[in-house]
């Protein structure tokens, strides 16, 4: 496994529509060892989530990792559920929407408010190709949002409703965050 340089906002691939993976690609040494560096280089950045457009490269396809919110001091690698979703499908499940901070790894040392569902239905293949369906809530959702986003050509700053919220991170945890131990999610 290796890590693999993430890019930034102003590259073409952060804007444009992914192409489905091939199911007939899936199993192929290639596929599988993107998804083992997406997840490397997600854990090395200190990201919850990476696309595959945020290594420039043009497939439906974003790993995460799922932690429990309550655990967020010291958190070590054991704690993380990794997931991996290929050619992703979202349904937003009704509710009113939620604001909460979120920074990106293409867009470095910023954060903003965000707006999203307070959940989703995902549907899904996972890295065998087995179909996955399953419901995401909360803090999950909110990443499985973001990086669904980064398939459509979308980056969290479109989604902000108000702009006076965005932050550089050193400024954001002195003066904005109410909560010695909240993090933004970064994906
Ligand atoms: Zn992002």
């Amino acid at each position: 496994m290796s890590v693999r340089s993430i890019v930034r906002l102003g590259h073409p691939a952060l804007r444009v529509p992914a192409q489905p993976v091939r199911l007939d690609r899936l199993s192929d040494v290639e596929t599988q060892t993107l998804i083992d560096d997406m997840f490397e280089t997600m854990l090395d950045s200190g990201g919850v989530g990476l696309a595959a457009p945020q290594l420039g490269i043009d497939l439906q396809l974003f790993v995460y990792a799922v932690i429990d919110p309550d655990h967020e001091d010291g958190i070590d690698d054991e704690d993380l559920e990794l997931r991996a979703l290929i050619n992703p499908a979202l349904e937003p499940v009704a509710g009113e929407v939620i604001y909460d901070w979120e920074g990106c790894l293409s867009i470095p040392d910023l954060r903003g408010l965000v707006p999203r569902h307070p959940a989703v239905r995902i549907h899904a293949l996972d890295r065998h190709g087995k179909s996955l369906e399953y419901r995401a809530e909360d803090y999950e959702a909110r990443i499985v949002q973001h990086e669904f986003d980064h398939l459509n050509g979308i980056v969290f700053l479109d989604r902000m409703r108000d702009l006076r919220s965005l932050a550089y991170s050193a400024e954001w945890e002195e003066f904005l965050t109410t909560d010695q131990d909240a993090a933004a999610q970064v994906g």
